[in-house]
């Protein structure tokens, strides 16, 4: 079982139709989180158990990705210290994340001193496309991703073999395509309609035709769109996707589910 559900998609910031970036991964025995933007632990408290957890992982540590990760582990060791379960995050962000757990420790809280730390294993994700990191049951690889700050792309895959690929905020790039091969279900960032070449080579992001590309080029079957600026633009975003695009297209609305 490989089953994908978009808590939040949208970019920067949550809207009223939900969170910023989170997404599960579901396997036979428990869920994923991958990215914990502002607005997610809401939106999973809404609808699930924390008990069901197995793994944290965090594309890149951009707020809108990221931001929550401090509400989540102060839930974590408060009011009970729930199970360690493992947090990957991109290589060389170790010293950031000891950072925001700086601003927010509470000393006079054993459980707290550093609460990103105390609560979860760290585990740096090496972004080469090949070291395999096993996750309750399901087999995930990192690459790298063009994005201002280290970003990995994620390729997770069943025990039968099926695929899901995240793209994470990004620029076009050949390790993102090598993410998305042959993917059953592809979630790629489609920030803007329209954009210069600093905001797509310098920084690092995706139009909506450069989504549809991407996922052409990878082969992948089945295209989810997020990261869209507004949704205001899904619509439009997934007409340009399908001019480079002929196989299915859906947009990441928070809330719907991907088997
Ligand atoms: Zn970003």
């Amino acid at each position: 079982m490989l089953q994908l559900e978009i808590l939040g998609s949208n970019a920067t910031a949550p809207t009223k139709e939900g969170a910023a970036s989170s997404y599960l991964v579901r396997s036979r025995t428990g869920v994923v989180l991958v990215d914990a933007g502002p607005g997610s632990l809401l939106a999973y408290c809404a609808r699930h158990d924390l008990a069901e957890l197995r793994a944290i992982v965090v594309t890149h540590l951009h707020a809108d990705h990221s931001l929550d990760l401090m509400a989540w582990a102060y839930r974590w060791t408060f009011p009970e210290v729930l199970p360690r379960i493992p947090l990957f995050f991109p290589e060389g962000e170790r010293g950031r994340l000891e950072a925001f757990d700086a601003v927010f420790a509470i000393p006079t809280l054993p459980t707290m001193n550093s609460p990103i730390t105390q609560s979860w294993d760290l585990h740096e994700l090496p972004r080469d496309g090949t070291t395999v990191h096993e996750i309750d049951g399901l087999r995930l690889r990192s690459f790298a991703a063009h994005h201002s700050v280290p970003s990995a792309a994620l390729r997770f895959t069943s025990p039968s073999g099926r695929v899901l690929a995240f793209s994470s905020d990004t620029g076009y790039c050949a390790p993102v395509v090598e993410a998305a091969r042959d993917a059953d279900v592809f979630v790629c960032e489609a920030t803007y309609l329209e954009a210069d070449e600093q905001a797509l080579r310098g920084h690092g992001h995706l139009t909506a035709r450069l989504a549809g590309g991407l996922a052409a080029e990878a082969g992948s079957e089945h295209l989810v769109m997020s990261h869209f600026s507004s949704p205001t633009m899904w619509d439009e975003g997934v007409r340009h996707a399908r001019e480079a695009f002929d196989g299915r297209i859906s947009v990441a609305v928070p809330g719907s589910v991907f088997d």
